[in-house]
């Protein structure tokens, strides 16, 4: 199925395709206080349906994770990675969260 998602204020719109059989919960440095839940897609199941040039980008070490963000609203909705798109699934409509099938990832002990 289609999953649509964005920010809050619209500037940030996206559509990625697949089922949600698992999100990963990161502890590290910025993905515990941005509160990712990253739901992982193929970068060809992944849409952006809005202007590219309403994002900002943050990336850090090996600079191979681009955290995206609406420069309007400030809400985090995906990270791109090398063929992979990260979608933020508290950036998603319609998604029960606490349904999801959580998986915890030690990524603050790499
Ligand atoms: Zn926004």
């Amino acid at each position: 199925m289609t999953h649509e998602g964005g920010c809050k204020c619209g500037a940030v719109a996206f559509e990625a395709d697949g089922e949600i059989e698992k999100v990963i919960d990161c502890n590290c440095s910025i993905c515990r206080p941005k509160g990712y839940l990253h739901w992982f897609v193929p970068e060809a199941a992944f849409r952006l349906k809005t202007d590219d040039a309403a994002m900002g980008a943050f990336t850090f070490k090996s600079h191979k994770l681009i955290h995206r963000f609406c420069k309007t609203c400030g809400v985090a909705p995906f990270v791109q990675g090398p063929g992979t798109v990260a979608v933020n699934a508290r950036a998603l409509h319609g998604v029960d969260i606490q349904a999801l099938n959580v998986q915890p990832f030690d990524g603050a002990s790499l």
